[in-house]
């Protein structure tokens, strides 16, 4: 089968790939509306970061759980 992938709340966070529960997974920092379209800024549960642009992944900050190897 195939991952069955949903925009608004996926099960799996695409930058950390913690299992995120049902419900609001994602909440909406800010939004931005640029001359290439709409910036979204999302924090998710996991505590990842998500920039999108017009809905789709532009950029992704792991969150405190996901940084084990790189820390300073
Ligand atoms: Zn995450």
């Amino acid at each position: 089968m195939l991952p069955e992938l949903t925009d608004a709340t996926p099960e799996l966070c695409p930058v950390c790939a913690t299992v995120l529960g049902g419900g609001a997974a994602w909440i909406l920092l800010s939004r931005h509306l640029t001359s290439k379209g709409e910036i979204e800024y999302c924090l998710s549960t996991c505590g990842c970061l998500v920039v999108l642009l017009n809905g789709a992944l532009l950029k992704a900050a792991p969150g405190r759980s996901a940084v084990h190897s790189s820390g300073a």
